[in-house]
């Protein structure tokens, strides 16, 4: 968790609809640290590059500038410092520090929610930066201002600067990620075992990565070269679990489990909000994760219209941006669902 990894560039970065506003504000940010955007603040679910981005800004300023002083650490790591700091009696060392970089890096700033004391010095730490010109990047999981347990004069200084989301790639780009991956391991996959992959893989990149990894385990084993039968044989029993975790059945039940609701009113028709906002939400992870229809989903929820998962669908996406709660509940549930 410490120093940054200089195998996360922006060249080997693949670029799509669902990170091409972060890498540009990324982009710029390396270019012209301290001076264009700072703090930038990348945020989004796990798995989708928000730390790969980091180390590119970090790895782009160094190969500028060799003597620069580009810190990266995780917030854990932040806290965990500055306790021993504390006990040491060297907080004022830990401050120093802290305040001499030219960029400090810290991922995953969730991670400071209720630590009071980090919080308070991160908060000196961070003004003394910006009045310093110094470039801060954070990643956090979850939009600044949404981050409970966090002070609010950190969420409003969070926003000074820009703030910038990661997406789940769409197909070609989670395609795309995959050959770009296989070719940094010297392997070729061809083009329909690449897709073939996004397709049922639809999470998030560290799975893919997962997936990658075994095919070319297996492709080694038995001495072939990949092609879209090696990969189907290889991932038979990654995908079997998969299939089981992320049925529409399975999603249901997590779904009804974590509202604590009745499966049968999960399948029900009644209306009021306890259970319809529920199995909103189950139909829009039923989308989200599998590969059934809108009206293969509406038919396993106790034989609906198509249109009714649709709106769903809508809903809970209008939902998920307005109520912080909403968007709390969906994240956890897919996190457990695909974890
Ligand atoms: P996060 O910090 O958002 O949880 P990471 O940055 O750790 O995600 O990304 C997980 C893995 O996926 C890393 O190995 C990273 O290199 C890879 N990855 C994510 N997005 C991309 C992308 N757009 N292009 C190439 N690799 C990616
Ligand atoms: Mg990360």
């Amino acid at each position: 968790k410490g120093s940054l990894n200089f195998e996360n560039t922006f060249d080997n970065f693949i670029e799509g609809k669902s990170n091409q506003l972060a890498r540009a504000a990324a982009m710029q940010v390396a270019d012209n640290p301290g001076g264009a955007y700072n703090p930038l603040f990348i945020y989004g679910g796990v798995g989708l590059g928000k730390t790969h981005l980091m180390h590119a800004i970090g790895n782009y300023m160094l190969a500028r500038k060799p003597n620069a002083k580009v810190v990266y650490l995780h917030s854990e790591t932040f806290v965990a410092t500055m306790v021993t700091a504390l006990q040491l009696n060297a907080i004022n060392e830990f401050k120093r520090y802290y305040r001499s970089v030219d960029a400090l890096l810290i991922d995953d700033i969730q991670f400071f929610a209720g630590k009071e004391r980090s919080q308070e010095e991160f908060f000196h730490t961070f003004n003394a930066l910006l009045e310093g010109g110094q470039q801060i990047i954070l990643t956090s999981d979850k939009y600044h201002k949404e981050i409970n347990g966090l002070e609010e004069r950190l969420k409003s200084r969070f926003g000074w600067g820009l703030s910038v989301a990661v997406e789940p790639p769409e197909l070609e780009t989670r395609a795309a990620i995959l050959i770009n991956k296989a070719a940094q391991s010297q392997v070729e996959l061809p083009g329909d075992a690449a897709m073939f992959i996004a397709q049922r893989l639809r999470s998030h990149v560290r799975e893919l990565e997962g997936a990658l990894k075994k095919v070319i385990i297996h492709a080694n084993f038995v001495g072939r070269k990949i092609d879209l039968e090696l990969v189907k044989e290889a991932l038979r029993d990654l995908f079997a679990l998969h299939d089981k975790l992320v049925s529409i059945d399975n999603i249901q039940r997590s779904v009804a489990e974590y509202y604590k609701i009745k499966m049968s009113d999960m399948l029900s028709k009644r209306r009021n909000r306890s259970v319809a906002r529920p199995r909103q939400v189950a139909m829009s992870l039923a989308k989200e994760l599998t590969n059934h229809s809108l009206p293969e989903i509406g038919e396993a929820f106790g034989g609906r219209d198509h249109t009714t998962v649709l709106h769903a669908c809508k809903q809970v996406k209008k939902l998920r941006d307005s109520s912080q709660d909403l968007a709390e509940d969906y994240n956890n549930l897919l996190r457990a669902l695909t974890t």
